[in-house]
């Protein structure tokens, strides 16, 4: 039988990369999205809706089961506390948290009644660090590190692990979004922008989704069982200065 994977944000960016690394592994793969995809299952679901999500998950884990749950949809908001409004943070807490809370609290009875899972948060380097102009953000993905930490203590009697992996700038559709809003807020030339975020990199370059999703799977993979309550950074260097 096949082991069941939930990815959420799995239509682009990261979330397809990792979408498409479990399948490679022989995983059945549930997406919860937006946006509609190809790959996988996709499950329209908006993830700052609590209803909808676990709404989804249980009839997923009635059917068949959850083993791994990749909690990864997340959205950018770029300002500082004076420029973020009340309703701007709570789009950004909705989703980039209480997501990924909704998800988790909907797979962990299916992992425990299995004595056995793996809960892997898509956090940031922003977990580690700050960066300017990303209050809300910043809060957000310090937020998934705890609850990787508190998720590992609480299930590590269950056989359930709990882990965020802290990628620093990678290209996607959403690093791309973010660049484009700073070169038609600023005038900067968007070559030299991408120029310069590259050479930020103590290696030099972006990372690449594909490169975050065999993380990813490694940590959900038998040989990763003692890894848990940890982050994991995948950053070129960027928070080691
Ligand atoms: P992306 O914008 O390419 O993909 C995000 C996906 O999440 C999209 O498919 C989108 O439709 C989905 N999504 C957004 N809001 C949703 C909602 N309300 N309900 C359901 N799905 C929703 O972004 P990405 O760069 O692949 O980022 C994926 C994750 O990785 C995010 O949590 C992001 O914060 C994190 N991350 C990205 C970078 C980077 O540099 N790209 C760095 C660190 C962390």
């Amino acid at each position: 039988m096949k082991k069941i994977c939930i990815v959420t944000g799995g239509s682009s960016g990261i979330g397809l990369s990792i979408v498409k690394k479990y399948l490679a592994q022989n995983y059945s793969v549930y997406n919860l999205d937006i946006q509609p995809s190809k790959k996988g299952h996709h499950i329209p679901c908006d993830m700052s809706s609590y209803q909808q999500v676990s709404q989804a998950i249980t009839a997923i884990g009635n059917e068949h089961g959850i083993d791994v749950l990749v909690s990864n949809a997340g959205i950018h908001f770029s300002g500082s506390i004076e420029n973020t409004t009340e309703e701007d943070l709570d789009r950004v807490i909705a989703i980039n948290v209480k997501g990924a809370y909704a998800a988790t609290k909907a797979c962990l009875p299916f992992m425990k009644a299995k004595n056995s899972g793996s809960v892997i948060y898509i956090a940031s380097d922003q977990a580690l660090i700050g960066k300017q102009n990303s209050f809300a953000y910043n809060l957000s993905k310090a937020s998934l590190a705890s609850m990787a930490k508190t998720t590992a203590l609480d299930y590590a009697q269950f056989n359930i692990t709990a882990n965020a992996v802290c990628p620093g700038t990678i290209e996607t559709p959403l690093y791309h979004k973010a660049i484009d809003n700073y070169v038609e807020r600023s005038g900067a030339d968007k070559i030299g922008v991408h120029q310069e975020e590259a050479a930020l990199q103590p290696l030099g370059r972006l990372g690449q989704p594909e490169e975050v999703a065999e993380l990813v799977y490694f940590l959900s993979s038998d040989n990763a069982r003692f890894i848990t309550g940890s982050l994991q950074v995948i950053d070129g260097g960027y928070t080691a200065q």
